[in-house]
């Protein structure tokens, strides 16, 4: 065990130890040894798992229906609830295509698509910054991969150029928006760049958008109009949709073979039906809840303006980066902040890359401009 203990000495000694924080909620307020924060480390981004109205509604909607807490096996064998089909269904009619796959995280779908969809013969060329969740999944894949820098297209169509001929199929992997950095991809470059070739595949996750963005918030893809030509569209439920739980919208042969190749989707039990119900209640909610877009995109530009040189520039969305440096001052900056009734977390290496340790606040169209104002005014 000493092994694991000198690791974890240098860990601490590092400034990066992880702890459980033991926190307690309410609502958008976070509490932890009796001090009540704000909390802007939250990816509730809508405010609808703080809402006890909604599920109070949620939960008069369902008198009288089947829903139990769990599904007792995987949806290949004897745990595939007719609600399952129902949220996929609407899913894939909102992006007005063929058909949608949920899985039961984030983290399955992107470690079960990938290595479901790509070998030897295929190239994955995957964004700097995406999240960990699809790295493990390219890496589980055993295909063949390059990164190319944050968003630079210029670099990905090269590496296109370059490789597309030797290999069977392309992927290009990317977030719609990205989680650390707060800004946003070019879907319709990327769509443009896909249509090059016809054996170039186009992956989007969406899991910081989908809710939050878009007039009925379909995410980034119905900002851009593209949602129609992106191959592999995921997006997952546990952050705007105040869910648990993930989907891709794809084509039917894809979601059929999915269905039929995916480990985390045939080797794991599904989520409870009354979760999936919960899922859809919300996602049939989505298109009326402009007004709380609307806010959260009022808080996010009140807050990456007054940030402009410590990061807030390069924020385009409620996911504003304040960068600090080194971890050790970010740690004390973010104690600090929390001393003063903002529950902030400092990000570290290896989440971001060494020397840009940040204090990343996520915003939620629960946080009023004065409690914004106030964050200001403390953290300068
Ligand atoms: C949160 C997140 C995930 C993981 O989703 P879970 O449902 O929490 O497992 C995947 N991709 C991105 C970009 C995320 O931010």
């Amino acid at each position: 065990m000493t092994f694991y203990e000198e690791k974890l000495a240098t860990i601490e000694s590092s400034g990066n130890l992880r702890r459980l924080p033991r926190v307690e909620h309410q609502g958008k307020w976070i509490t932890d040894g009796g001090r009540r924060m704000l909390n802007l480390f939250s990816n509730d981004y809508l405010g609808l798992a703080a809402s006890e109205e909604r599920q109070e509604e949620f939960l008069a909607s369902i008198q009288g229906k089947y829903l139990p807490l769990s599904s007792s096996s995987s949806r290949l064998l004897t745990g595939n609830f007719p609600v399952y089909t129902e949220l996929e269904e609407r899913i894939a009619s909102s992006f007005g295509r063929e058909a949608a796959l949920l899985f039961n995280s984030g983290y399955h779908a992107n470690t079960g698509i990938l290595p479901a969809l790509a070998d030897k013969r295929t190239l994955i060329l995957a964004d700097k910054l995406v999240h960990a969740s699809i790295i493990d999944g390219i890496l589980l894949s055993g295909a063949p991969f390059l990164r190319y820098r944050h968003n630079d297209y210029g670099q990905l169509e090269r590496l296109l150029r370059k490789h597309e001929k030797a290999y069977d199929r392309v992927f290009i992997v990317t977030e719609s928006l990205f989680s650390m950095d707060g800004d946003v991809a070019d879907l319709r470059k990327l769509v443009e760049l896909k249509k090059t070739a016809s054996n170039i595949c186009l992956y989007v996750d969406e899991a910081h958008a989908i809710g939050a963005r878009g007039e009925n918030g379909l995410g980034i893809a119905e900002e851009q109009a593209c949602a129609g030509e992106i191959d592999l569209l995921v997006g997952t439920f546990g952050k705007a949709l105040a869910s648990m739980g993930a989907y891709v919208v794809c084509s039917r042969v894809i979601r059929e073979y999915l269905v039929n190749t995916a480990r985390p989707l045939i080797f794991s039990t599904a989520l409870p039906p009354f979760q999936i119900a919960w899922t859809l209640f919300v996602w049939e909610k989505l298109p009326s809840l402009a007004e709380k877009r609307e806010k959260l995109r009022r808080n996010s530009r009140l807050l990456a303006d007054s940030l402009r040189g410590k990061g807030g520039e390069i924020s385009q969305s409620h996911i504003v980066p304040f960068i600090v440096g080194e971890s050790e001052d970010c740690a004390r900056k973010a104690e600090e902040l929390r001393r003063k009734g903002f529950y902030c977390l400092p990000v570290r290496p290896p989440t971001v890359p060494k020397g840009t340790s940040r204090i990343r606040i996520s915003l939620t169209a629960d946080i009023e401009e004065e409690e914004i104002r106030r964050f200001i005014q403390n953290i300068e």
